[in-house]
């Protein structure tokens, strides 16, 4: 269960995963998450970074879809000049909305990854499929109760994982 929590990648913002790292990765496609992840909850539409980011990836042949949680009014503002395949009120970690979008971009599941900024809803949504996850930190964490158990329970499992990264550094 802990394997399918632990991020492949992770990267200080989503602006550091390049279309180099992904071409290298052999990650053609990505199912990006919106929320503190590619944006802050109030930010209601892509700034420029963001726009400048997505025709890079469009430009080197990655194919991008939203997926997020988040309710479709959210959604398809933020996607309304970006014009990506979107994907609101997914449910992740459920399966069913990411085979749906993979499906849809003509992917598997081998040359795809799940981006978002979360553990449990992120990461294990696409990597109890067979996807890989690459995890960015929070952009603006909101600070209710919930937020703050989930980050709890999160934090012995980042550990793990660095310790287990920074062994491999060592060989
Ligand atoms: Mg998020």
């Amino acid at each position: 269960m802990f394997d399918k929590l632990k991020p492949d990648f992770t990267f200080g913002s989503y602006i550091e995963v390049t279309p180099e790292f992904l071409a290298e990765q052999g990650i053609k496609a990505l199912l990006i998450d919106i929320d503190n992840t590619l944006a802050p909850y109030e930010q209601a539409e892509p700034d420029e970074k963001l726009f400048a980011w997505f025709s890079s990836l469009e430009e080197n042949g990655i194919k991008a879809a939203l997926i997020s949680n988040n309710k479709t009014e959210r959604v398809e503002l933020f996607n309304k000049d970006l014009k990506l395949p979107a994907y609101p009120d997914a449910h992740k970690p459920c399966k069913k909305t990411l085979l749906i979008a993979l499906g849809e971009l003509g992917m598997d599941t081998k040359h795809t990854a799940v981006m978002g900024d979360q553990l449990f809803t992120d990461a294990y949504g696409g990597k109890h499929i067979g996807m890989r996850a690459i995890i960015v930190p929070p952009i603006k964490d909101k600070k209710t109760l919930f937020f703050r158990f989930k980050r709890a329970l999160e934090k012995p499992i980042m550990k793990s994982y660095y310790r287990e990264k920074n062994k491999n550094c060592e060989k």
